[in-house]
């Protein structure tokens, strides 16, 4: 079968590798659709501290049951299925209070286990040990589900900062994360959702498909003076920086509104992680600060739901659809920002 394998920074190959075998406990699927994100382009480019090569890619994983594992039960071969990324072991005491998103032994696939952007692939035994394999809801399709990760990371920060009905979000960003971001705060009854970006075309790109009510581009002028202008000077009752930005986050304290909240979801570059910050503006303006590391399979589950019953809708997310010999271009059209989501379909 057909791989995209990572050897190193600046060298992933599209090569043949065998096909695997299910062991005791695991799941043989077809990959049918694997999406790209920022993370993959990272590894690309940098590599991760977390990831030992060579290493199948693809973290977004969603096929079709082809052999089952010894032990394996509630499954058949041709169920449609979804697959988590991030794998809690499930038995720490973090994950026994709930909170699997920041348990210390998470494992991912693409890291240690090899991931989607693969013809065949296994779901390791501990996906299936934390309910991590999700059933594909009919007329949903495979494009569409592998789509329900990201969600379930912007569904996991989303309800951290307590978006809801009538709220006004700030979302900077206007990547694949930033667009699904905007879709979910509407799902979850937000007032006026304000699209934030740097890069105008970009921005005019996704405004298109998720129709902010304002786009707010900073070649307009100081982004916390135009927010406060469109909120008549109260500020955003939420504010989500999905951009890689310390200046962002420093500048979202300047137009929240009294008691919002401020997520920051998107992480900072290793080498420069502090920002600045007049903790009396916290203090006197009863602010909330969050932040988000990925999702649970709980919220997995929930973001495919979600994307079902079209309260998120994403098919118009996908600009693009490569073949598998495509990932490096696939990395390419993410890295110049000219699509929202790029799918893999191997
Ligand atoms: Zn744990």
């Amino acid at each position: 079968m057909k791989v995209a394998r990572f050897y190193a920074p600046g060298d992933v190959r599209i090569e043949e590798a065998p096909e695997p075998a299910p062991g005791p406990g695991e799941v043989k699927i077809r990959v049918r659709a694997c999406s790209t994100c920022g993370t993959d382009l990272k590894i690309y480019r940098h590599g991760h501290y977390r990831i030992s090569p060579p290493r199948v890619m693809g973290h977004e994983i969603a096929g079709e049951i082809s052999e089952l594992g010894e032990g394996t039960e509630g499954w058949a071969a041709g169920d449609r299925v979804q697959v988590i990324a991030a794998i809690p072991d499930g038995t720490c005491a973090d994950c026994r209070r709930g909170a699997m998103t920041v348990c210390q032994n998470q494992e991912s696939m693409g890291y240690q286990y090899d991931g989607g952007f693969a013809e065949h692939m296994i779901v390791p035994a501990k996906v299936l040990a934390v309910d991590g394999l999700n059933r594909i809801p009919e007329g949903l399709s495979f494009a569409e589900a592998s789509v329900a990760e990201p969600l379930a990371c912007v569904l996991n920060g989303q309800e951290l900062a307590r978006v809801g009905p009538g709220d006004d979000v700030v979302v900077v960003g206007s990547g694949p994360i930033g667009c699904l971001h905007v879709r979910l705060a509407r799902s979850r009854g937000a007032g006026r959702v304000f699209l934030v970006e740097l890069n105008r075309e970009r921005l005019e790109r996704a405004a298109a498909i998720v129709h902010p009510d304002e786009a707010v581009s900073a070649d307009d002028g100081d982004v916390a003076e135009q927010i406060l202008k469109l909120t008549d000077g109260r500020g955003a009752d939420v504010v989500i920086t999905a951009a890689a930005s310390g200046a962002a986050q420093e500048q979202a304290f300047k137009y929240v509104a009294r008691q919002g909240r401020i997520s920051l979801f998107g992480g900072l570059p290793q080498d420069a992680p502090t920002i600045t910050l007049n903790s009396n503006v916290v203090h006197y303006s009863e602010l909330t600060v969050v932040g988000a590391n990925g999702s649970s399979p709980a919220h997995n589950a929930r973001a495919l739901a979600l994307i079902a019953s079209g309260a998120v809708p994403v098919v118009d997310l996908i600009t693009h659809r490569l073949p598998l010999d495509g990932v490096l271009d696939a990395l390419e059209i993410v890295s110049r920002g000219e699509g929202i989501k790029v799918t893999i379909e191997p």
